[in-house]
């Protein structure tokens, strides 16, 4: 069965694309199959992947506006890319103007969804069309984030948007994972708001944590992960075990669900 999950944080920079390519290498690591879905137009999941930005007539951009170029691509990572392009813009103002508005994605990816273990979709740093396309594409929503000052009230604004989107379309994103990224153990800041994170979110709180890491940093320049850039990096190690971690608690979940249905 697909895990549909969608990475987002309205916040720029808080490590997103970094989360979305590493966690889908590192799935691929552990024997899941993959797509990962670049929804931002600045396309850094993209070429970070190692495939150069496209047209409008290609990946998400066709995905979205329905016409017929190629729209899924597989890269040297392991994973499958539905890539994207600075005219990725373009399908955001055609979705505005009508079109299948923010049920575009959605629609698209219930054709070839069965062919994935894992669908991530990585957005873009605004809450716009595209972004929305993303959270009603998606079952489960995995918010990055730093741990600073303003972190928490990007978080609740984000889970705002989310209520709404569901109360307005009958969809049911759940908030599974938030996940804090750049970490720095020695920094006050960074316990005091994860302090408030397990007071608020106990049980969507992730307990690995992603330190800072410049190989996590390098790596998209060569257009690699982490895993492939240099495969003993903390930051890779720390990606492989958000993968377990997300692992654990995806797949457990549809165990319980089947021996709790067996137990009726
Ligand atoms: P945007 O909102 O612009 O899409 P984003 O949320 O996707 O940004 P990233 O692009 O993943 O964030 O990360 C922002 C910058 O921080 C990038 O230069 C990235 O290489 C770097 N970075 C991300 N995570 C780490 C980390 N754990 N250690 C060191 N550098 C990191
Ligand atoms: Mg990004």
């Amino acid at each position: 069965m697909v895990n549909t999950l969608v990475i987002a944080n309205q916040k720029g920079g808080v490590g997103k694309t970094t989360t979305a390519v590493n966690l889908a290498a590192s799935l691929c690591a552990m024997k899941r199959s993959v797509l990962l879905v670049d929804l931002d137009p600045q396309a850094n999941a993209t070429t970070g992947s190692g495939i150069n930005k496209c047209d409008q007539t290609e990946g998400s951009a066709a995905a979205l506006m329905g016409t017929s170029g190629d729209v899924i691509f597989s890269t040297n990572l392991g994973y499958d890319l539905m890539p994207s392009g600075p005219e990725l813009i373009s399908a955001e103002s055609f979705l505005r103007g009508g079109g299948d508005q923010e049920r575009a994605l959605l629609n698209y990816l219930s054709e070839i969804k069965e062919n994935y273990d894992y669908i991530i979709i990585d957005c873009p740093p605004s809450l716009n069309l595209l972004t929305l396309n993303g959270l009603r594409a998606a079952q489960d929503l995995l918010v990055p984030m730093q741990c600073e000052y303003f972190a928490l009230e990007g978080l609740a604004g984000l889970l705002e948007t989310v209520s709404q989107l569901n109360s307005s379309t009958g969809h049911n994103l759940q908030l599974k994972a938030v996940v804090r990224t750049m970490f720095d153990p020695r920094n006050k800041l960074g316990q005091q708001v994860t302090g408030e994170l397990q007071k608020h979110f106990s049980s969507e709180l992730y307990s690995t944590v992603i330190p800072r890491n410049i190989k996590l940093a390098e790596a998209p320049s060569f257009g690699q992960s982490a895993l492939s850039y240099e495969p003993n990096a903390k930051g890779s190690l720390a990606y492989l075990a958000l993968a377990g971690e997300l692992i654990g608690r995806m797949e457990d979940q549809y165990t319980n669900n089947s021996h709790e249905q067996r137990q009726v």
